[in-house]
């Protein structure tokens, strides 16, 4: 690689930094520059984003921000970084891991509040172990894509501004080009970071995080007398809520490592996830995953897990492991609770009752039994009120008398609901657009030969899933016969 950094500051228009995590002080970091990629290029840039922050427009196609979200320019007033963390990776203790390619530029004070900038595929760092610090396009573009489909279907996530591109080669199972994703968050901060300094029995830096989120993310906790219970409670209720989302939704992470977990209850690190296709609850979307550990069925216990690592790592700052067990006691009744008002919502059910549940259960079972597209399942369910509606869900099993007995109790349930205000909750909360691995892969698969148009229209269509996009129906349709060889692994 012969790109050069260039040695003037850039500027972005209007915009403050305040970068709190960078006060932490050097136990928490190394301070160091992006690595520069040679003849960087626009692959997407997410226009809406860039607005919600405030930035420039004119300013953000720039050539100088080409340059700055590619790492080949300094910001003035950034102060860019990688963190250290540590992590449980497939259950196994794995020690020091952080930011191995990740490099936060700051924190901005923007429109929607203050905002950390980071460079996901920025260059090595202190933390790479053995990986050349960069990130592949194919798995740019999926976590950008993404990133943008989970907050566009109201589910708690980081966001990604844009991807750039290089002609640099990086090695992966085959040669590939590198691209950088610019990644967005109030805070990167993972469960990672407390095992870290707890692990390593640095507990006067583990108090001093523990601090740092309470302060600024968490202000709450110090209404009580035990603030560090209090946090580990409201990060389980968070991480419920997150994970219940992601259920009701068909979504399977895939890598579900303490270190990919945020303390503020955000989807993060998008490597091999997918949406479920055919419903199948036992579905392992990670190639690498080979005992389904991070199945889709099992992200809720894995969830908890993970709380539970969390857990651990914040015992020397609490009285008691009684007290880490109680505050962790939330997850078991946030998340079943959760789960059941979005199901509700996706039924068309305004509030649940008690015998909603096995109305939600006997929904899982009849499209597991025939593996029924999830997604289009739910969105054709919406016109379940017209004889043509229903006939178009009947249509979608081979079981039909199963699917008759289901669709008898469904109607008694919802001839209790008024029409229109069922109509309306399952138009916001059954989306027609989903990041199916298909249409990443389309987007991909373009993008190798330049044609950035899909990545855009996709990135357009995920940012408002649940509405009608006339002309491209076909992207809401069933995936194809070759999506189900898409094999997506840890590699990227
Ligand atoms: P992940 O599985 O992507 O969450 O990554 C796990 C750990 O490996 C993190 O510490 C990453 O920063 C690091 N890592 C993954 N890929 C690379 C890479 N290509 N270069 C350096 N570090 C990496
Ligand atoms: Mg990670």
């Amino acid at each position: 690689m012969n790109a050069v950094i260039n040695e003037s500051l850039a500027a972005i228009p209007g915009q403050a930094w305040n970068n709190r995590f960078a006060t932490l002080g050097s136990d928490f970091y190394t301070e160091l520059q992006p690595t520069p990629l040679p003849a960087p290029c626009w692959i997407s840039r997410n226009e809406a984003l860039a607005c919600e922050l405030g930035l420039q427009e004119q300013w953000f196609a720039s050539q100088e921000s080409l340059e700055v979200f590619t790492g080949n320019r300094i910001l003035e007033g950034s102060q860019p970084l990688a963190s250290v963390y540590s992590g449980h990776q497939f259950g196994q203790w794995a020690g020091q891991l952080g930011d191995g390619r990740a490099i936060l530029l700051g924190e901005l004070s923007t429109a929607l509040g203050p905002q950390e900038i980071q460079l996901k595929g920025a260059g090595a760092t202190p933390y790479s172990r053995m990986g050349d610090g960069r990130a592949v396009l194919r798995s740019s573009i999926r976590e950008y894509l993404c990133s943008e489909a989970m907050h566009g279907l109201g589910i708690p996530t980081t966001r990604a501004l844009c991807v750039t591109g290089s002609n640099a080669r990086v090695r992966r199972e085959e040669m590939e080009t590198a691209a950088v994703v610019t990644r967005t968050a109030p805070s990167f901060i993972r469960f990672g970071h407390f095992e870290h300094f707890s692990y390593s029995d640095q507990h006067q830096q583990l108090k001093t995080l523990a601090d740092y989120v309470i302060d600024n993310f968490y202000p709450r906790c110090r209404d009580t007398t035990q603030a560090y219970a209090a946090l580990l409670q409201a990060v389980s209720e968070r991480t419920a809520h997150m994970v219940a989302a992601w259920q009701a939704v068909g979504f399977c992470h895939g890598v579900m490592n303490t270190d990919n977990m945020s303390i503020l209850g955000l989807t993060i690190d998008y490597g091999p996830f997918q949406f479920l296709d055919a419903f199948d609850p036992g579905h392992i979307c990670n190639h690498s995953d080979t005992q389904g550990r991070y199945a889709y069925n099992k992200q809720p216990n894995i969830a908890y897990w993970n709380l539970f690592c969390l857990g651990q790592a914040l015992l020397p700052l609490m009285d008691s492991q009684e007290q880490a067990l109680a505050a962790l006691e939330s997850y078991k009744t946030v998340f079943p609770d959760a789960l059941q008002a979005r199901m509700g919502a996706k039924l068309g059910l305004p509030d649940t009752r008690t015998d909603d549940k096995s109305l939600i259960e006997n929904t899982f079972k009849l499209l597991a039994a025939d593996k029924v597209d999830y997604t289009i399942f739910w969105h054709r369910l919406g016109a379940f009120g017209t004889a043509q509606g229903r006939e178009a869900v009947r249509d979608l099993f081979m079981d039909r008398s199963g699917f008759d007995a289901w669709a008898l109790s469904y109607s008694e349930r919802i001839a209790q609901v008024d029409k229109g205000l069922r109509a309306d909750l399952m138009l916001k909360n059954n989306p027609r657009y989903v990041l199916r691995n298909h249409l990443g892969e389309q987007a991909i698969q373009a993008a190798k030969l330049n044609d950035f148009s899909v990545v855009n229209t996709l990135l357009t269509l995920l940012q408002a899933p649940f509405d009608e996009h006339p002309g491209h129906e076909s992207l809401a349709g069933f995936p194809p016969d070759w999506a189900a060889s898409i094999e997506i692994s840890c590699s990227s």
